[in-house]
């Protein structure tokens, strides 16, 4: 964003004349037995006759002293940013403050990959795999309605208009839980087994148009240079208590395509049709007939979604107009139907608007791909998932046709992407991407613990499946 500096909300260092804070209370001190590991330790003890597990324990047990020691910090910067949020290829504040956060821990830094993203290489004192993790910095154009007392009441202007800018995504969440992994894996890099590539990435939301951006032009500027063997991702999720972690083996989320038809008629006088060539009556039927993809062309059992979500023709109420145009989305989660929609969608148009005299156009673009996670990788890291949350929290849980450009990534290497409870319990949150959905403060510490671990359990297992 242009104006609405990060100003106020933060303990700590300030730099003078931006701002920003340059550092956080984050050393998490990983290397000496912490209080509570000491009160532990006859537990443990208790537990030598399986090594294994001895080992697995104690390395919980620092990492979720040292999340316990950062979220602190993580809760107020999510503050700040949630209070400032900034919308796609436009995350200067917060990739500035991500990147000092990175610097400060020792973090080799690479800024400005794919216009505002940000890189940090963490290399472990112990040979071992490259694994990436990625989270997502970019609010959108909605106007909060929460009673957060840190809710954003910035503006600014998209596409032309004055609109309200909020984190109704929870990408807020994301960024700051992710700096604190930072701080726990920094923490004990003497100890860990190869190398963590930290991605934050622009505009997950899409790119302002005419701008690219996001996953794929990361990618393209080098995100995996030092090529990862796995990467992880999390996501908030508005009907997720805290506490709870979901995932889905396989295609979890829809690919997303867009599509913009122009159906091109004779215009005429409303009185006359006959004289016409009318694009509104083609159009109703086009839209009734790309339904019947859904409903006669795939299997009841094969998930998919074709919306017209804009029809637009027309000046007044007595003039048949010369076009109308259409836009939607289709929503796939195989290649294979999203080949299905799209032919069908084109003999669908050529059919219709044969049979009425007209001509149409039709632009398809493929926007995301299906975000897919490797069944393999998720039935590794579930026994993680099931000893840091409690087994009784952890679920697989349906796909949803929502879209998440982590797919970029989780083509080019295996992926594990899963939900992060968010909600506060005893209380609802309004979805994603609207005025009220909220993410509760609780849900940081867990994040920082759940992906520290995946992360650790992958580099101690080594890249290969
Ligand atoms: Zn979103
Ligand atoms: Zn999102």
């Amino acid at each position: 964003m242009a104006s609405g500096g990060l100003t106020g909300g933060m303990r700590g260092a300030i730099v003078p004349g931006r701002g920003l804070p340059r550092a956080f209370p984050v050393s998490p001190a990983p290397h000496r037995m912490s209080p509570r590991n000491h009160r532990a330790l006859p537990a443990l003890l208790a537990a030598l006759l399986a090594p294994a597990a001895l080992a697995a324990q104690s390395s919980d047990a620092r990492v979720s002293a040292a999340a316990g020691r950062v979220a602190p910090a993580m809760v107020e910067v999510r503050h700040q940013i949630h209070q400032h949020p900034e919308l796609g290829n436009r995350e200067f504040h917060t990739a500035q403050l991500v990147a000092d956060h990175l610097r400060a821990l020792g973090i080799e830094v690479r800024t400005g990959v794919a216009h505002t993203g940000v890189v940090g290489i963490l290399r472990g004192g112990r040979p071992g795999p490259v694994v990436a993790v990625r989270a997502d910095m970019d609010a959108l154009p909605v106007t909060e309605n929460t009673p957060y007392p840190w809710k954003s009441t910035d503006t600014t202007t998209y596409l032309g208009q004055k609109v309200g800018v909020a984190h109704a995504c929870g990408h807020d969440v994301h960024t700051v839980v992710q700096m604190g992994v930072a701080s726990v894996l920094a923490g004990m890099r003497d100890q860990l087994p190869g190398t963590v590539v930290f991605l934050f990435q622009p505009a997950e939301e899409g790119s302002p148009p005419g701008e690219e951006g996001g996953a794929k032009l990361m990618l393209a500027e080098g995100a995996f240079t030092l090529r990862p063997s796995a990467v992880f991702g999390l996501h908030t999720f508005a009907r997720m208590d805290v506490g709870r972690i979901g995932y889905t083996p396989g295609p979890a989320m829809a690919a997303s395509d867009k599509f913009m038809v122009t159906i091109h008629g004779r215009q005429a006088h409303g009185a006359s049709p006959e004289l016409s060539v009318d694009p509104v009556v083609t159009a109703a039927q086009v839209v009734m007939a790309l339904q019947t993809i859904r409903s006669r062309n795939l299997s009841p059992f094969e998930p998919s979604v074709v919306t017209v979500g804009m029809i637009r023709g027309g000046e007044r109420f007595n003039i048949i107009p010369a076009e109308v145009r259409l836009e939607g989305t289709v929503r796939t989660f195989s290649p294979a139907t999203q080949d299905t929609v799209e032919r069908r969608m084109r003999e669908i148009l050529d059919g219709i608007t044969h049979a009425s005299g007209a001509t149409y156009t039709m632009e398809y673009q493929r926007t995301t791909p299906v975000t897919e996670n490797n069944v393999a990788l998720a039935k590794r890291m579930r026994p993680t998932l099931d000893r840091v949350m409690g087994a009784a929290n952890v679920s697989e849980i349906p796909p949803t046709t929502g879209a998440e450009d982590f797919a970029f990534f989780s083509n080019a290497v295996p992926g594990f992407f899963y939900r992060l409870g968010t909600v506060k319990p005893g209380t609802v949150s309004g979805d994603h991407h609207t005025p009220t959905f909220m993410a509760d403060d609780a849900s940081i510490p867990i994040g920082i613990r759940v992906m520290s671990d995946l992360l650790l359990d992958y580099l101690k297992g080594g890249a290969a499946q």
